[in-house]
């Protein structure tokens, strides 16, 4: 089997240990099928990206022994794939407009007569608010040209039901809309089947942000562009993505790309449980390096 993993950082401040997981298990899964091991940097936010973070990521993960093919891939340059795939899932009537300030939405999540807020992979489900325009206009709206200067959403009904049209996952039929393949064993690269329904789509995640107002793009579009591009066959990422990759196999089928094996791994937590957030610079790599650590010392902590 061909293993080709990558490591993705936003190059927005300091790694930490859960960071060190990541990189350091996707290293060796490839490193112990003789597959290849990629990096990119996420720094589609031009604002918080740094060159300063990107050389301390280099930094550090050449102390903790990881050697990555080069060049790196970086999302900065690939704002015109991310265009080419929005204007045809645009054309396609699967994306729509959105003028909603984070306010708008909280207030209409939280209006009497809508249904208590519901949090999704990216935080508060939308509310809909301008997807009616959406479905008054129909598809006459996508023969006009795609505006770039707003949010674009995914309308995901009808994209669900676009990639359920086309697929029926569940053995004897069934309502199962898609499916992924989570790696439940490092070493054998063993899987079980995660299955989803439109339905659950609708209701757990809702209409995702695709592109955003300041920049093209988002986080979804670009992961999944980015690790079709790279050619990457297993993802290595925290178990806070796993929801998410929901969205990444819509994706995936409505751009019609392959997708790889996932595997979400347990989170690294401080002494008191919580997560640790990347402005804990306590717990950055960097600051166990200078107390003394060894880069053994770093997998030991992590449990590798
Ligand atoms: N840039 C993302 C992060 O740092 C990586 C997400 C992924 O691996 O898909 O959390
Ligand atoms: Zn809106």
């Amino acid at each position: 089997m061909s293993v080709t993993t990558r490591f993705a950082p936003s190059p927005t401040g300091p790694l930490h240990l859960g960071h060190a997981f990541s990189a350091l298990m996707a290293h060796d899964m490839a490193m112990a099928n003789g597959g290849r091991f990629l990096l990119r940097f996420e720094d589609i936010d031009r604002q918080r990206s740094k060159p300063q973070w990107e050389q301390q990521i280099f930094d550090d993960l050449e102390w903790l022994g990881l050697t990555w093919e080069t060049p790196v891939m970086r999302q900065s340059d690939r704002l015109p794939a991310y265009r080419t795939a929005l204007q045809r899932l645009w054309k396609c009537g699967w994306l729509y407009p959105c003028t909603c300030t984070r306010r708008d939405i909280a207030q209409a999540a939280s209006a009497p007569q809508e249904r208590d807020p519901i949090h999704g992979p990216d935080g508060l489900i939308y509310p809909g608010t301008c997807r009616s325009w959406h479905d008054a206009t129909g598809a006459a709206y996508s023969s006009t040209p795609m505006p770039e200067q707003t949010a674009l959403r995914l309308h995901m009904e009808t994209a669900a039901r676009a990639v359920c049209d086309s697929r029926i996952d569940r053995p004897g039929g069934g309502t199962t809309m898609a499916n992924f393949h989570e790696i439940t064993d490092i070493q054998t690269l063993e899987t079980r089947t995660v299955t989803f329904t439109p339905e659950e789509l609708v209701r757990e995640v809702g209409d995702v942000v695709l592109s955003r107002k300041d920049f093209l793009g988002s986080y979804h579009l670009s992961v999944v562009l980015d690790d079709a591009a790279q050619g990457i066959t297993h993802v290595v990422r925290g178990q806070d993505l796993f929801e998410a990759t929901k969205i990444h196999v819509v994706l995936q089928r409505l751009l019609g790309l392959a997708t790889p094996d996932y595997h979400h791994h347990r989170l690294i937590r401080d002494d008191q449980g919580k997560r640790l957030a990347k402005r804990d610079d306590a717990r950055a790599i960097a600051a166990y390096r200078a107390d003394g650590a060894t880069p053994s010392d770093i997998r030991r902590m992590v449990g590798l």
